[in-house]
């Protein structure tokens, strides 16, 4: 495959960039990374996006010289050589190559900077139109889920779980509420026609998703509310779906082998999807 990543200053071809093994990020997971969405070739929230990245940052003590501007323009130039019309930019921020040692101010380390592309359809998906169906499992995941560490074990075990079971994805539940889905925030809308999601806390990352959705909810009138929700109140609600960068907005129409509604997509999230579609086509940047 002709495609090019960036890794710490230079571009490299995909195969060719390579990591040492006594990166903390191989070896601790030490790394944060941030994933935007690519529509027409333009980044979307980029600069969310960026601040999310700068606080998971500050949350673990990792100190990176880089400026929005700087790391816009190397995606961008990304995009355009690997020619991506569709998909998304990863960035992947480890705090470099080291000793191995728990403590990590025993050491000096230089960040190590990965950033690629991937080329994925997110509009017009069978997922977003036909919808999904998921399965909760018990939390398993540390307590800092609002910083984006490359953590993702237990949500790739959850993930790969629920696909074995002939399922699409996974919902969270701590404590009989849920938290989000293993790689997406969890919304359900009630009988009031009530759009709900959990408030922000360190149990859940803040998607920019999620914020946008909240926001042109708002913007349009359509009711809201952010707080806890139990896995029977999800069963039987009107209707449910999820938002990531990954996905935009999808619908979930089965939960645990229980339609949710009636188990088709349903009037809301149809136009919570248009909706989203149309805001965000106004700012891409
Ligand atoms: N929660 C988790 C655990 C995620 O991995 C993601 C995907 N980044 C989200 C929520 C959604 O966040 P966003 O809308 O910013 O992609």
């Amino acid at each position: 495959m002709n495609e090019k990543v960036y890794l710490n200053g230079r571009y490299f071809e995909r195969n060719d960039a390579l990591v040492s093994v006594f990166d903390r990020g191989f070896l601790f997971s030490d790394a944060v990374y941030e994933v935007t969405a690519v529509i027409k070739g333009f980044l979307v929230d980029w600069e969310s996006h960026f601040n999310r990245l700068k606080n998971s940052l500050k949350e673990i003590n990792l100190v990176l010289e880089i400026q929005e501007k700087e790391m816009f323009s190397i995606q961008k130039k990304l995009i355009d050589v690997n020619k991506v019309d569709e998909g998304l930019v990863y960035i992947q921020i480890t705090r470099g190559v080291g000793h191995r040692d728990f403590n990590f101010e025993e050491d000096h380390f230089e960040p190590t900077v990965v950033i690629f592309t991937q080329e994925k359809k997110i509009l017009n998906t069978i997922r977003a139109e036909k919808g999904i169906k998921i399965v909760t499992f018990d939390e398993m995941r540390w307590k800092r889920r609002d910083i984006k560490t490359t953590q993702l074990l237990a949500s790739s075990l959850a993930k790969t779980e629920a696909s074995r079971r002939g399922k699409d994805d996974c919902w969270f539940v701590e404590d009989g509420f849920i938290t989000e889905g293993s790689s997406s925030n969890a919304f359900i809308i009630n009988d009031n026609g009530e759009v709900i999601t959990r408030e922000l806390s360190p149990k859940l990352l803040g998607g920019i998703t999620r914020s946008s959705v909240l926001e042109f909810c708002e913007k349009n009138n359509l009711n809201f509310k952010e707080g806890c929700f139990t896995k029977t109140e999800a069963k039987n609600a009107l209707e449910a779906f999820i938002t990531s960068s990954t996905n935009f907005v999808v619908p979930v129409i089965e939960m645990d082998g229980h339609k949710i509604g009636k188990g088709v997509v349903g009037r809301y999230v149809k136009e919570i999807q248009k909706l989203y579609l149309n805001e965000i086509q106004k700012r891409l940047s």
